[in-house]
C-alpha cells in the first residue's frame, strides 16, 4: 500500500524522525487556516504548498510551490487543488490533485548552507537483508545519479539479528560529509528512520531530500512510504490510510471479488491459475509477439462464477484484443473449468474478442472436446506452444 507524503511523514514523526511540519488541506480556505496554524506552532514566515498524489517528481510538474504570504497560499493552493498534475512518474493525463500539504519553509537562511541528501530503506532481496541506500546528491532524480555518478551512492546492509548498529549510523553521517551537531543529528535521524521502517512493516522508505537545515537540523522534507500489504493485519490503524482514488479502479474491483489482478499495458488478456503459471504465460504471450494486458491469477477454484468474474474484469480493459485462458487442472478438473468457461461465455452474451483456452491436466481431453463442440468463438489448445501459435494467429 502506497501512502501520501503527509501520511508517510506522520508515521515517521510518530517514531521520532524529524520531518518538515505540515498540515493537509482539501481546499484553498483550509490551506490558509493551515498556514496560520503552522506559523503559530513553528514561527515559519513562508510556506511550501505541495500537491498530494501517489507519484514523485511533483516539483518538476509544478506541484510544489513556495508561498510568501497568506494571499499566495490561497492562490497557489487554489491552483494546485483540482489540477491534473503531470510529472515524470505519472501518465500523460496526469493525476488529479485532491489535497495539498501546507508545509513550513525549512530552507531559511542561517549560519551554514543547507544541503540535500538522498536516503532510502528497502529490502535487498539478493542478500535477504534490509539496506539503507544514501547519497550526497539529494533532491534530484536518483536514477540519474546512479547512471552518471554511481560512486556517490552508498549502501549500508543491516544484519537482522542486531539491527542498525551505532557505528553504521556514524559511517552514514561521515560519508555524507557531516560534522559537529549535524553529524549527531544524522545518526539520530537514521536510527529512528530504520526503527520506523521495521516497526511499520514498510517495504520502502524513500526520503528525497533529507535536508540539513542552515542551523544544522536533519529532517525529512519528502517521504515516499510503502507498507507491505501482507503485514497490514498487524496495523489495523493503517487501513484508513489507503486512498482508493489513487489506485487502479479495475484492480480494486478484482480485489473485491478475490482475484489477484495487476493491470498492464498490453493487448492480450490472461486468465491463469497460479502465480508461477501466470508469469510463464506472460512470457509465452511476449514470445508470440503480443503484450500481456494484465496479470491475473484466478486461484485454485476456477469454477463458472470465478471464470465469469475474471472475464468481466479482463474485458473492462479496452486494449484487450484477445484472451488467453491457461489453466492447469490439478485439484480442479479441466472439464469443470471448460464448462465454467462455456457457461460464463453464454451468460455474458457477446464477447467480441477471440478466446484461446489451454487446459492441461486431469480430464484435459474431455475439456477440449467440450470447448470444440460448444460452437462458441473459442479456440482450444492443450500444448503451450499450440496456445502461443493461436494467440499469434488471432492477433495478426
Ligand atoms: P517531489 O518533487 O515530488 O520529489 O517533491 P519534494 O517534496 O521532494 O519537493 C521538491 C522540491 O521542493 C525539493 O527538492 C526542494 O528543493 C523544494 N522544497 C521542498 N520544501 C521546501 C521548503 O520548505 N522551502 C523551499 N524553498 N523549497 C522547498
Ligand atoms: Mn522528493
Amino acid at each position: 500500500m502506497n501512502l501520501h507524503e503527509y501520511q508517510g511523514k506522520e508515521i515517521l514523526s510518530s517514531f521520532g524522525v524529524r520531518v518538515q511540519r505540515g498540515i493537509v488541506a482539501p481546499n484553498a480556505n483550509e490551506a490558509v487556516l493551515a498556514a496560520k496554524q503552522l506559523t503559530a506552532e513553528t514561527g515559519t514566515k513562508w510556506y511550501v504548498i505541495k500537491a498530494q498524489i501517489h507519484a514523485g517528481g511533483r516539483g518538476k510538474g509544478g506541484g510544489v510551490k513556495l508561498a510568501k504570504n497568506l494571499g499566495e497560499v490561497e492562490e497557489i493552493a487554489g491552483k494546485i487543488i483540482g489540477m491534473h498534475l503531470v510529472t515524470p512518474q505519472t501518465s500523460k493525463e496526469g493525476k488529479k490533485v485532491h489535497q495539498v500539504l501546507v508545509a513550513e519553509d525549512v530552507y531559511y537562511p542561517g549560519p551554514s548552507e543547507t544541503s540535500e541528501f538522498y536516503m532510502s530503506v528497502l529490502l535487498n532481496r539478493a542478500i535477504g537483508r534490509n539496506m539503507i541506500m544514501y547519497s550526497t546528491e539529494g533532491g534530484m532524480d536518483i536514477e540519474a545519479v546512479a547512471e552518471h555518478t554511481p560512486h556517490l551512492i552508498f549502501t549500508e546492509e543491516i544484519d537482522p539479528s542486531v539491527g542498525l548498529m551505532p557505528f553504521q549510523a556514524r559511517r552514514i553521517a561521515f560519508n555524507l560529509g557531516l560534522e559537529g551537531n549535524a553529524f549527531k543529528e544524522m545518526t539520530k535521524f537514521v536510527t529512528a528512520l530504520y526503527t520506523a521502517y521495521v516497526e511499520s512493516d514498510a517495504s520502502l522508505f524513500e526520503i528525497n531530500p533529507v535536508l540539513k537545515t542552515s542551523d544544522d537540523k536533519i529532517m525529512a522534507v519528502d517521504a515516499k512510504v510503502t507498507i507491505d500489504d501482507n503485514a497490514l493485519y498487524r496495523h489495523r490503524n493503517y487501513e484508513d490510510l489507503r486512498d482508493l482514488r489513487e489506485e487502479n479502479p479495475i484492480e480494486i474491483e478484482a480485489k473485491a471479488v478475490g482475484l489477484n489482478y495487476v493491470d498492464l499495458d498490453g493487448n492480450v488478456g490472461c486468465m491463469v491459475n497460479g502465480a508461477g503459471l501466470a508469469m510463464a504465460t506472460m512470457d509465452l504471450i511476449k514470445q508470440a509477439g503480443g503484450e500481456p494486458a494484465n496479470f491475473l491469477d484466478v486461484g485454485g477454484t476456477a469454477d463458472a462464477a470465478r471464470v465469469e468474474a475474471a472475464f468481466k474484469i479482463i474485458l473492462k480493459d479496452p486494449n484487450v484484443k484477445a484472451i488467453l485462458i491457461n489453466i492447469f487442472g490439478g485439484i480442479v478438473r479441466c472439464d469443470r473449468v471448460a464448462q465454467g468457461v462455456i457457461d460464463a461465455y453464454k451468460n455474458m452474451g457477446t464477447i467480441n474478442v477471440p478466446i484461446i483456452v489451454r487446459l492441461q491436466g486431469t480430464n484435459a481431453d474431455i475439456a477440449k472436446k467440450l470447448i470444440d463442440d460448444s460452437g462458441l468463438n473459442v479456440l482450444s489448445a492443450t500444448e503451450f506452444q499450440e496456445a502461443a501459435d493461436k494467440v499469434q494467429q488471432v492477433l495478426s
